[in-house]
């Protein structure tokens, strides 16, 4: 069947406010075909400095800068993981947790290191995530999503899919390791994959 040119003209163009092609890839795959995924970085918008205190003023700094400078409508996600045994660390600091150019490898090391002593009861921990979407630059109320992901932290990497602290994230309901979910089954339990689902539900709600 040829393709409907008519269908592509009807997906809204929006910016994703990231640099991290992980999540990009797991917003694409969810949001679906009515809309068109730009990064930020490749219309040339650098990213914003997190002052941010909290996810939810992150992913709106974030949503809001990326809107005023593209012109076009935005989404933003803010995300982290959050460690009992750390008092909620490293939380909205989770991309520099073991520095400011630390890699994901970097960050789990840290982590494993901080947890070393810690027993497996006092290991639970939640990946949370703010995502805001912003229909124009001069939007007064954004459609504001949030998810949680309940699980707790392994001994060691076990793994290789998704990005960041997959690698040493254990599901609570499955038992199974992030890294070890396929794209589809880790949006079905995910963070990001619940704010997604309940941000689609607001913007056909809007619509
Ligand atoms: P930010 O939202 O770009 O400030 O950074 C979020 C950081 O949290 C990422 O760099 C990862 O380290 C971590 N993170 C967020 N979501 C996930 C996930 O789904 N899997 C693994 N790590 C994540």
């Amino acid at each position: 069947m040829k393709p409907d040119p008519a269908a592509h003209t009807l997906k809204r163009r929006i910016v994703f406010a990231s640099a991290n092609a992980g999540k990009a890839r797991e917003i694409e795959a969810m949001l679906g075909s009515a809309f068109e995924v730009v990064l930020q970085g490749d219309i040339g918008i650098e990213s914003v400095e997190e002052t941010g205190t909290t996810f939810a003023a992150n992913s709106l700094l974030k949503a809001q800068h990326a809107a005023s400078v593209s012109g076009l409508p935005s989404l933003a996600d803010d995300s982290g993981i959050e460690v009992d045994a750390l008092q909620g660390a490293p939380g909205v600091y989770s991309a520099r947790y073991a520095g400011e150019q630390a890699s994901d490898r970097d960050n789990v090391d840290k982590l494993l290191r901080e947890l070393r002593a810690v027993p497996d009861e006092r290991r639970g921990a939640r990946f949370r995530c703010v995502l805001t979407f912003m229909r124009a630059p001069d939007d007064p109320s954004p459609l504001i999503a949030e998810g949680c992901w309940e699980g707790r932290i392994a001994h060691r990497p076990s793994g290789d899919g998704g990005f960041g602290y997959d690698p040493v994230f254990v599901d609570a309901d499955s038992g199974i390791m992030a890294a070890e979910l396929d794209p589809a089954e880790k949006n079905a339990r995910s963070h990001r994959g619940k704010a997604l689902r309940k941000l689609r539900e607001l913007i056909a709600a809007d619509a």
